[in-house]
């Protein structure tokens, strides 16, 4: 892979150490064939199974992710079958991963091998990258673990352990910190067999040089390692960015009607477009009961609803953030001409619908019981 960018001092620095140090490539091999992990993924070169994996591992920890990959291979066996799926029963086995930007991709991505590759997925890594939802992490991961081809992977395990062990200190959120972890990476890939040695790295990130508490003392680099040696270890890597969160203050509307209550399909092209949840007031503040009477009377006029106490709350983190969420139960006294876009279900009929986590976790709540 060429590389014909300018590099700054510290990687300049770092480049040929790596050449002539610690043989850093065989060194995390020979770990790895001791310490990894016994997990489905890794037995398998398929690419397809290896791809299922990796979008599935996003932000998402292996123990959570084990049991969707089982599930997705059981309902999916082959690319076919998951490009020829509904998005609906995508999503709905998806539910409780939360991002389902990832799941839309998925299908996307299943489809384009269907209709451009004859339903035989990629084996070059360009074509692989060009396919919806990814990135470059994940077209090294699946060129080097399918097919052997020398692309380094570089996600968040791999900047943690190498700006440790080489101390470098560039913002790994910065497009020059992007191109120096990329280019050290690939330095460490010409010497070693690519699958392993990418299996090995994040092994090692994910197991050994973890995030906080890194496991030094017993660790196979303690002796070469410039962050232990330097006592920098928790403040690298750097990130330039400080992430900040938004609040979101969301008033679902549980509407009762007999056995059925009410849903709506949500439309807005965000992380959640298509999935299902009750129909809600987004404000700028929390509303309180009050505030929530008042803004549902003109829908619910001449006093066909009555409000139930108690409404049920949940905060909810996402990555960058925070919502706040209340459920209203309201009971419709009368027939009243309720918006088109809300369907109404039969409680029993709940769980089939594809829903947000938040949604989820207040369904299993409200069916207790049922
Ligand atoms: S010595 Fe500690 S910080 Fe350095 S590579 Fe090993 S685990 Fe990571």
């Amino acid at each position: 892979m060429p590389f014909l960018i300018a590099v700054s001092s510290t990687v300049k620095r770092v480049l040929p150490l790596i050449r002539m140090m610690h043989p850093v490539a065989y060194t995390l091999i020979e770990w790895y064939h001791s310490n990894k992990r016994d997990l489905p993924w890794r037995n398998t070169r398929d690419p397809y199974l290896i791809w299922l994996s990796e979008i599935i591992l996003q932000q998402t920890r292996v123990e959570q992710g084990r049991p969707y990959y089982e599930r997705f291979k059981e309902a999916f066996p082959s690319v076919a079958s998951l490009a020829k799926a509904k998005e609906e029963k995508v999503l709905k086995l998806w539910q409780g991963l939360g991002y389902y930007s990832r799941a839309r991709n998925l299908h996307k991505a299943a489809r384009m091998v269907l209709e451009k590759h004859q339903g035989i997925f990629p084996t070059d890594h360009a074509a692989i990258r060009e396919l919806p939802g990814i990135g470059d992490y994940t077209a090294a991961a699946i060129a080097s673990f399918a097919y052997d081809l020398r692309y380094p992977v570089v996600d968040g395990n791999v900047y943690r352990f190498l700006s440790r062990l080489f101390g470098i200190d560039t913002p790994i959120d910065s497009t020059a910190g992007k191109k120096e972890f990329l280019q050290v990476a690939t330095e460490l890939i010409q010497h070693a067999p690519p699958h392993e040695f990418n299996q090995a790295i994040m092994e090692f990130g994910a197991l050994t040089c973890v995030p906080s508490n890194p496991n030094c003392d017993s660790c196979v680099f303690r002796s070469s390692c410039i962050a232990r040696k330097k006592n920098t270890i928790q403040e690298l890597p750097v990130k330039a960015k400080k992430q900040t969160s938004r609040n979101r203050y969301f008033h679902y509307i549980v509407l009762h009607d007999g056995k059925d209550v009410y849903l709506k399909q949500r439309t807005e092209k965000d992380i959640w477009m298509n999935l299902w949840e009750f129909p809600m007031l987004e404000e700028k503040k929390a509303l309180g009961p009050e505030g929530m009477l008042r803004k549902t009377s003109l829908l619910f006029k001449n006093h066909s609803t009555t409000m139930h106490d108690k409404p049920s709350k949940a905060r909810h983190l996402l990555s960058h953030q925070t919502l706040h969420a209340v459920f209203y139960e309201f009971t419709l006294q009368k027939k009243i001409k309720l918006p088109a876009t809300w369907k109404k279900v039969n409680r029993k009929n709940l769980q089939k619908f594809p829903v947000p986590k938040l949604i989820e976790k207040y369904l299993r709540q409200l069916l207790v019981g049922d």
